[in-house]
């Protein structure tokens, strides 16, 4: 039998792309949908597992609301706030969740490849450039971060007190141990990671490039198909993939 998944942030372009998805799956069927301005507590009521791409406070509002009919909750907003954080935090007390800044299989494998590069070559320069289309609201993406990140626990370091988002004007040299994220916003880029690491007369980088934002539902549905009947607690796509973490 399959399970019932309700698609909140249903009228975007991630909740256009999970909902053409899920028609190719025996699995999971869309048995709702929300976005801005339904009511997101009684469509969560009929469901088993649900999968929110929407914005920060949608998904607050949503987690929210799951903590009382305890859906698996799938979570791909990126740029979560605080409270928003908080609520899925909550959530987690009493029903699976996963968030994932991005729930591609390629860009899973990065994180890994990356973590185990800035390991091997922690004296090198680590610096990350993330390129995404001219309608993303929130920078550097979610991804980005957690390619940073992954690079920070390579190196063993706190990623907050190393990170370098913003260069402009004299800023001296650069500092060892930093590590830089820059952004580029432009047409239609679905996606594009690359993690560089600068030695002395040498440079390795590693690259994901997507092209179709159907990666990304794909990932979100196996994820949901994973979670669904899962005891409650924050799970990982690494988790949902079988790959160490
Ligand atoms: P979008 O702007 O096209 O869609 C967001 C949708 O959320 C809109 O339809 C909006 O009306 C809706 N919304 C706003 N308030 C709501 C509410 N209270 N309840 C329900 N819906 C509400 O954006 P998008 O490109 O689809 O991206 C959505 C989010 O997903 C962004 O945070 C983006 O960065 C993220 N994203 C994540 C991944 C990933 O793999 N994790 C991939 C792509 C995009």
């Amino acid at each position: 039998m399959s399970s019932r998944l309700l698609v909140v942030g249903a009228a975007g372009k991630m909740g256009k792309a999970v909902q053409a998805a899920a028609s190719g799956r025996s699995d999971l069927a869309v048995s709702g949908t929300v976005d801005a301005g339904d009511d997101v507590a009684a469509a969560l009521a009929g469901c088993d597992v649900y999968i929110d791409f929407s914005t920060p406070a949608a998904t607050a509002l949503a987690a929210r609301a799951a903590a009382t009919t305890r859906p698996a909750a799938v979570i791909g907003t990126t740029g979560l706030t605080a409270d928003a954080n908080a609520a899925l935090e909550a959530l987690s007390e009493v029903a699976p969740v996963i968030v994932a800044a991005n729930f591609s299989l390629g860009v899973n494998l990065m994180l890994g490849l990356v973590r185990q590069a800035a390991k091997a070559l922690g004296e090198w320069d680590a610096e990350v450039v993330e390129t995404h289309h001219n309608k993303k609201r929130d920078a550097p993406s979610g991804t980005a971060l957690a390619i940073a990140r992954a690079i920070a626990a390579g190196h063993g370091v706190e990623y907050d007190a190393v990170k370098r988002h913003t260069r402009d004007g004299e800023i001296g040299a650069r500092p060892h141990g930093e590590i830089g994220v820059a952004t580029m916003r432009g047409g239609d880029v679905v996606g594009e990671h690359v993690a560089y690491f600068f030695g002395e007369a040498e440079r390795i980088e590693i690259a994901h490039r997507a092209t179709s934002r159907s990666i990304f539902a794909t990932g979100a549905l196996v994820a949901a198909a994973w979670l669904v009947g899962k005891p409650p607690g924050r799970y990982t796509m690494l988790d949902v993939l079988g790959l160490p973490s």
